[in-house]
């Protein structure tokens, strides 16, 4: 400190010789205000390693001065011009007595653009014949003990940004540090952008879609309207299994870039996650608005997409909630364009739902059902009912289908088409699914060696759950051998992930478990899926069995599929059978194996033994 003190002393002089009385008080603030401004721009551990080198150099700077006035002028000229940042001192009449050369080259001034006194006004028109705007920054009042300090942003016409630290005395002169803050600015602005967009497509994110919300209903007039429309690609993670997660990436930048043409300049387009996207669309002319918008994107996205040669299908759901009648804040009118969303999807996807209030009562009775059947495993509420499978060659009953049952100690039976798509879509049909097998096993292990059991797999089984090996602990367990299970299938395991299902398939047919393709004929494309797997048995659905017995094309239809499956060398089950009639006809049309209420409906395993033994029976009594 005594060598600072010292300093100022010799600055002083130095600079003293226009005799100006303002001159050792302004020094004084010179270091004081660097050391403040240095301070503040940096963490403590920097600002004292910059307070010592620079007493550093005081020190051997003052421990070579001689006393002569001009090299100690010349020492505090090397410090001021050693400084890493601008420094500018201006008298109360707004005249720089002192500057550094970093000063100079931060604004781009040449020693002609100074000459001694020059203005402040004058170097600021200078500066502003090469500066885009000018930007003042926020005003701190009183943040110095004997004055303020002001901010101020200079954006230079070669992209640079400076920014100027002014500290202005009573008497209206001031002391300025000024540094190129290009680099952090960039920094900064680019860390605002992340947090605020979307890498993948560069559109907003949540958050600034959050944003944007609250600025709109903020502005809203009496008579305006906001939509928004909370948009999902359907079975878009198909698309993405199929083609690879990167073409899944570049149809997604086109989907987007879709739908921002559709939304046009005046709207909001933001990307929620990996295939939801949201439009904000103020107007007063709603809903039509946004109804002419939602049909626009459903046109755009109706084109098939390309990757080389291959052309992706894509659909969409849209959920629609208008502000202020869905809502007047923004979790509210989010929160109700999703509910809107869910009820599209629920009901198979590609079309657009506009929010109403029964919507949420069902979502919220969905939301219960869920947490109801979360419980429902450890609280033993499942059950397994049997429905028999009678062959045709025997004249007997030969096995099983297992159907779930769940019994709710206030809802009562809950039938199956309730909560399995909703156990499929939460994910909980993987423990569910593992209890079935577990119980399946063990009952049938209880039955004649030539029944079988049927047990039923959903896809999300074959995705999440390892199933080869939850179906072989099941076998183990109940110590029943692997030819008397069979695992039945819909074709949505194939079509949602074939690459994975195949070899799982694969593996549960090479362990002598047989593989059933369930509701034939009910899909998009059974047909198809027959050439990739080869099934050792098709479920005909029960849809095709209503009119076999009264009309010709139905019936037609049937003997086309049952021709089919001996074609292929699978069995043929058809199901849904529920006459003696229909019973007659289709052992006429050689089909193997029917199950329907005609034979029994499903029945609560105690019951299992009685059916068989009525159909042995009934065997014998045919036979003698
Ligand atoms: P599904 O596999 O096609 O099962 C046959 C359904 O048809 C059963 O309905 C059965 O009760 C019904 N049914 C049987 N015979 C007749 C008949 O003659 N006429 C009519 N109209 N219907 C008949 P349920 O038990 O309600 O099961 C419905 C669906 O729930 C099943 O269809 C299956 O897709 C699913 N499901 C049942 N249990 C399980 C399970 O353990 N796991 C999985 N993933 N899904 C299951
Ligand atoms: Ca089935
Ligand atoms: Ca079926």
């Amino acid at each position: 400190m005594e060598a600072e003190a010292l300093f100022r002393q010799q600055c002083t002089t130095a600079i003293n010789e226009d005799g100006s009385a303002n001159a050792q008080r302004l020094m004084d603030l010179v270091v004081e205000t660097y050391r403040l401004q240095a301070g503040k721009k940096r963490d403590a551990e920097d600002r004292s390693e910059l307070l010592n080198r620079q007493n550093g150099e005081l020190k051997s700077a003052l421990a070579i001065t001689t006393g002569d006035l001009a090299e100690q002028k010349r020492l505090f000229e090397i410090v001021l011009d050693n400084l890493p940042n601008g420094l500018s001192v201006f008298d109360s009449e707004q005249r720089l007595i002192v500057c550094n050369i970093r000063f100079l080259q931060l604004f781009g001034f040449t020693a002609d653009d100074i000459p001694p006194r020059v203005s402040m006004a004058s170097l600021i028109a200078k500066i502003r014949g090469t500066e885009r705007s000018e930007t003042k920054a926020s005003r701190l009042p009183n943040a110095a003990a004997n004055g303020h300090i002001r901010h101020r942003e200079w954006n230079m016409d070669d992209g640079r940004t400076i920014r100027s630290v002014i500290t202005v005395l009573p008497d209206g002169s001031n002391i300025s540090v000024h540094a190129d803050i290009t680099e952090d600015r960039k920094a900064a602005e680019r860390i605002a952008y992340l947090a605020h967009h979307d890498p993948l497509t560069g559109l907003p994110n949540r958050i600034r879609l959050r944003e944007c919300i609250d600025t709109a209903l903020a502005g809203r007039k009496p008579d305006e309207h906001i939509a928004l429309v909370h948009l999902n690609l359907d079975r878009f993670k198909s698309i993405n299994n199929m083609l690879g997660v990167s073409a899944g990436d570049k149809i997604l930048r086109q989907v987007a870039e879709r739908i921002r043409m559709s939304a046009g300049a005046g709207n909001v387009l933001a990307r929620l996650g990996s295939d939801e996207f949201a439009i904000l669309q103020s107007g007063r002319q709603q809903p039509w608005n946004v109804t002419a918008l939602a049909e626009q994107i459903r046109r755009e996205l109706s084109e098939p997409f390309f990757r080389g040669d291959k052309a992706v299908e894509l659909s969409v759901s849209m959920g629609i909630a208008i502000s202020p009648q869905d809502g007047a804040e923004t979790d509210v009118l989010l929160k109700h364009a999703g509910v809107a969303l869910s009820h599209a999807k629920s009901g198979g996807g590609n079309s657009e739902h506009f929010f109403t209030a029964e919507m949420e009562a069902q979502i919220e009775a969905r939301i219960a059902l869920e947490a109801d059947l979360r419980k429902a495993i450890e609280r033993e509420e499942f059950e397994l009912h049997y429905q028999p499978l009678y062959d045709f060659s025997q004249q007997r009953i030969c096995g099983f289908e297992a159907l779930v049952r769940w019994n709710h100690p206030t809802r009562g039976k809950v039938p199956p088409m309730e909560f399995i798509p909703l156990a499929e879509e939460v994910g909980l049909v993987v423990d569910i699914g593992r209890w079935v097998l577990r119980r399946a096993c063990r009952d049938a292990a209880q039955w004649p060696d030539d029944i079988k059991v049927a047990v039923n797999v959903s896809a999300i089984q074959f995705t999440n759950s390892d199933l080869p090996s939850d179906v072989a602990a099941a076998l183990t367990a109940a110590g029943l051998p692997a030819g008397r299970m069979e695992v039945e299938i819909t074709e949505s395991v194939l079509m949602e992930n074939l690459d994975e299902a195949l070899p799982v398939l694969h593996s549960l047919k090479q362990s002598g478990i047989r593989i059933a393709m369930d509701d034939f004929g009910t899909g998009y494309s059974s047909l198809s899926y027959l050439r990739r797997f080869p099934f050792d048995k098709i479920k005909i659905d029960k849809s095709f069995v209503n009119g076999i017995v009264e009309n010709k094309e139905a019936f037609a239809i049937m003997r086309a599929i049952i021709l089919l499956g001996d074609a292929l060398g699978m069995r043929v089950t058809v199901e849904g059978v529920e006459t003696a009639e229909q019973m007659a006809l289709l052992e006429r049309e050689a089909c193997d194996e029917i199950q329907g209420y005609h034979i029994s409906p499903p029945r609560p395993a105690i019951d299992v033994p009685c059916l068989i033994a009525q159909s042995a029976g009934q065997t014998s009594a045919k036979a003698s």
